[in-house]
């Protein structure tokens, strides 16, 4: 019995310590990666006079991408833009892992050398931003032609929206550590919410529903759960009053039925995790005005861009962590 005591007591001290190590250094480990990032795109504007946000942006948009992808290898690097083979060594060259800078050129590959050691990595984190930067820069380092830039390289307009959002933020914030979050709900109010993903009926507006509701007062205040852009704000048929955040990690947060919006709160306006975007309501389901057919709740739903297309995940996980999290905090 002293035995098993004894050893509980061990488990019960040291884990906890083991945990909390494992998880500072994880801390540290994440700001050292954003360090060297930073590097690399600073590095990366000296060359090219682009600002680095410019870079930070592409960067995080293909790593969000290759992230909900499965048809994309995953980024091992600092770096995670993508260039396929035959992108990178030029589309009529018969050898697609070419990595000599002079045949790509030949065959009109993207693929350059970008740390001088003569060849032209698309697995090396300077070559391949390099290349990236070099491709830009031939439009210019201007917004406007960065602009143009980026649709002709993507074809996507969703795409270079969601890119040019990025841009302004981590122009705004100048840091590349931007992952805090917020429970859309300040915890002193009384709420409440249960996991209701795809239930055939709620007043979400589509066939299933797509989300979490959390009820709440009228009035309650509704927040911004990351760092993004307010990508929509008006009225829609079944949403009612609602807005539409796109974060840094290419996800979009939909916020239905409030009662209204925060003075202020624009179309492509920054937002960060805890700022008051609107309050608790019931409006939806009928013309513009239209209020109080379900009693008053937040209507939450997370889509997912991959660069073809947006698909909607479950909230609620997301919801618990956040929520967790600002508890421990408090503490
Ligand atoms: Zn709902």
């Amino acid at each position: 019995m002293r035995k098993f005591i004894l050893s509980f007591l061990i488990i019960s001290l040291i884990l906890p310590l083991l945990i909390s190590t494992a998880f500072a250094n994880s801390e540290m480990d994440q700001q050292q990666i954003y360090e060297e990032r930073m590097l690399l795109y600073k590095n990366a504007e000296t060359v090219t006079h682009i600002p680095w946000y410019y870079f930070a942006a592409v960067d995080q948009y293909e790593r969000s991408l290759r992230r909900s992808r499965k048809d994309l290898p995953k980024a091992e690097g600092l770096i995670a833009i993508y260039f396929k083979p035959e992108i990178w060594s030029g589309t009529l060259n018969p050898d697609t892992e070419d990595t000599n800078p002079l045949s790509i050129s030949i065959f009109g590959g993207l693929g350059l050398d970008g740390n001088g050691d003569g060849i032209a990595d698309r697995n090396n984190d300077e070559d391949v931003l390099y290349t990236m930067a070099n491709y830009l820069s031939r439009y210019g380092y201007d917004h406007e032609n960065l602009k143009i830039a980026l649709w002709d390289y993507y074809q996507r307009d969703k795409t270079v929206e969601i890119i040019l959002g990025k841009v302004k933020i981590y122009k705004a914030y100048n840091t590349l550590d931007l992952d805090k979050n917020a429970f859309p709900v300040p915890l002193r109010f009384n709420y409440s919410y249960k996991n209701t993903w795809g239930d055939a009926r709620g007043w979400g507006g589509r066939r299933i529903h797509e989300g979490t509701d959390i009820f709440a007062g009228y009035g309650t205040p509704v927040r911004s759960t990351g760092y993004g852009i307010v990508e929509i704000k008006g009225w829609n048929k079944y949403g009612g009053w609602r807005v539409g955040i796109r974060d840094i990690n290419n996800t979009y947060h939909y916020f239905a039925h409030l009662n209204g919006f925060a003075k202020d709160l624009k179309e492509g306006q920054i937002v960060e995790p805890g700022m008051i975007i609107g309050s608790v309501g019931s409006s939806g389901y009928g013309p513009p005005g239209t209020s109080g057919k379900f009693p008053p709740h937040l209507h939450y739903g997370m889509y997912k861009d991959n660069g073809y297309t947006e698909w909607s995940f479950d909230p609620f996980p997301h919801l618990k962590k956040w929520e967790r999290a600002e508890r421990r905090k408090k503490k």
